[in-house]
């Protein structure tokens, strides 16, 4: 795991008031250095021998959701997809394009989509999440 992001991985346990457990940090440091959302077993995965059980991996990330952390992606094939939320907006998260052909999904951070208008009356908007479908430039 690359030095800077396990830095930045303890800092942001330490802006959120987390302890900075080794678990904690080895799972953010996952999320920080990876180019899409990733489920619980995926990150699991990336640890190898340093994993913790999946019990805790999703006790972590409970602990991240609940801090701010860490956002759900979106949910595929019955199973959360999690990212750092540090390339998130307080109230919208960059949309997701996923190509129907290879199946990959991408982090669109570069795209602006506006703030949904016209909800009516009385609904408030805690998070605005975009997911897109289509093809990828390699399957287009
Ligand atoms: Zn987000
Ligand atoms: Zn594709
Ligand atoms: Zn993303």
């Amino acid at each position: 795991m690359k030095a800077h992001i396990v830095k930045k991985a303890q800092q942001m346990l330490k802006q959120a008031g987390l302890k900075r457990t080794q678990q904690r940090v080895d799972i953010l440091t996952v999320l920080l250095g990876a180019k899409q959302p990733l489920t619980a077993e995926q990150i699991g995965r990336k640890l190898r021998r340093n994993a913790p059980d999946k019990v805790t991996i999703y006790r972590v990330l409970e602990n991240f959701l609940e801090a701010g952390l860490v956002h759900r992606a979106y949910l595929e094939d019955r199973s959360w997809y999690y990212e750092s939320g540090d390339r998130c907006t307080q109230l919208q998260c960059h949309p997701h394009f996923t190509c129907t052909k290879c199946g990959l999904t991408r982090c669109m951070v570069d795209s602006i989509i506006p703030m949904v208008k016209g909800l009516g009356r009385g609904f408030v908007v805690h998070r605005q999440q975009v997911r897109l479908e289509g093809l990828c430039p390699g399957c287009a």
